[in-house]
């Protein structure tokens, strides 16, 4: 096992096959236009699939294909299949926003994918109009439905909370997951690049969210598990267990064992990096197998990064993490091309 220098192993590895977005929520792209990757750097299939397979020989067990929205990455079922045929995959997911998910369900599962996370803010359709900036809710909702039709066995659905955007729908998001048989996870609002609008006074924090909660259910039991996923479980009193991702106030960069690799190549060690490593070029200029494992471990085996933590720690200080013209300059330092 490889393991970083604060003895976290590398497991994990987040795959965004594309920077583009079908949507524009006001947390993570809030302009209209942006910086595009140049589409000669963007990996091939074949490209993507061969350093997965050299982070396998390293430990990584667990895939998840992100974005942008990697639906639109065209043909994306092609690298499924072949990160499917991989055995040392436990865990093959995909995070979507959901909107081209009913025209991909059935593709999607028959390629092998394991399992699917939808991200869904909110029930109301104007309230997604003005959060995403698209006229798109209804899709969202078949996009769902369809996930189960497809015959996957779990679902997982992603809800960032914003206060006095959408901190009223706690309940109905509950209840909405409990009918089509979905875990819902509560994600507190981050200060990632990207979100260009972030402010404290706007997060909502675990321990609130925990407390309208039990207003509404009673007592709210935390899960006890051991894990290294970001969501903390708790259960209601009726049984149905839902999650929180407490990254702003209660960060677990301790037992962090996600990394990520962007759509042309750049592997970055945190969510908050500004650095990343190119391997693209690696793998692009004929690099031996042996000498892409070289640099991989190398470069995890200095990991130190505590992001979070680290943006904790900055109490009243803390701000959006970059300014519009860094994020012009680097489009690399934008959620949606690390891949959130
Ligand atoms: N487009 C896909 C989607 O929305 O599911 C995948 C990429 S998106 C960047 C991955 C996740 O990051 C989504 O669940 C999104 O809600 C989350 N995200 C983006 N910006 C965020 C922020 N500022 N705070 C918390 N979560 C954020
Ligand atoms: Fe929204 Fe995901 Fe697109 Fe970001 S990448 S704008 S979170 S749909």
């Amino acid at each position: 096992m490889i393991l970083d220098a604060l003895a976290r192993p590398l497991r994990n590895l987040r795959l965004s096959v594309t920077d583009r977005c079908n949507l524009r929520c006001q947390y993570c792209m809030p302009e209209e236009e942006y910086v595009w990757l140049p589409r000669e750097d963007i990996l091939s299939f074949e490209e993507c699939a061969l350093l997965v397979d050299v982070f396998c020989d390293l430990g990584v067990d667990k895939v998840r294909l992100t974005g942008g929205e990697p639906l639109l990455r065209k043909g994306v079922e092609a690298l499924i299949r072949m990160l499917a045929a991989n055995p040392r995959i436990t865990d093959l997911a995909m995070t979507t926003n959901g909107v081209l998910l009913s025209e991909h369900a059935q593709t999607l599962r028959a390629a092998g994918l394991h399992r699917v996370t939808v991200s869904l803010d909110t029930l109301r359709a104007e309230r997604f109009k003005a959060l995403a900036k698209r006229e798109l809710h209804p899709r969202v909702l078949e996009g769902i439905e369809a996930v189960g039709q497809a015959g996957f066995p779990r679902l997982k659905l992603d809800a960032v909370v914003i206060r006095g955007t959408n901190d009223d729908e706690l309940g109905e998001l509950l209840e909405y997951g409990r009918r089509v048989g979905a875990e819902v996870r509560f994600i507190e609002y981050m200060d990632v690049g990207g979100a260009i609008h972030w402010s404290m006074d706007r997060v909502v924090s675990r321990a609130e969210m925990l407390e309208v909660i039990g207003r509404r259910y009673g007592a709210v039991v935390p899960v006890a598990e051991e894990s290294t996923a970001p969501a903390d479980r708790f259960v209601l009193p009726d049984g149905y267990v839902f999650g929180i991702i407490s990254s702003t106030t209660q960060p677990f960069c301790r037992a962090c064992d996600r990394s990520r690799l962007t759509a042309d190549g750049l592997w970055y060690l945190c969510l908050y990096a500004t650095q990343g490593t190119d391997l693209r070029r690696a793998v692009r200029s004929g690099a031996t197998r042996e000498e892409m494992k070289h640099l991989i471990v190398a470069t995890w085996r200095q990991r130190a990064a505590r992001g979070a933590e680290e943006r904790l720690a900055m109490a009243d200080r803390r701000a959006p993490l970059v300014q519009v013209g860094e994020l012009k300059r680097d489009p690399h330092l934008e959620m949606h091309t690390r891949g959130g």
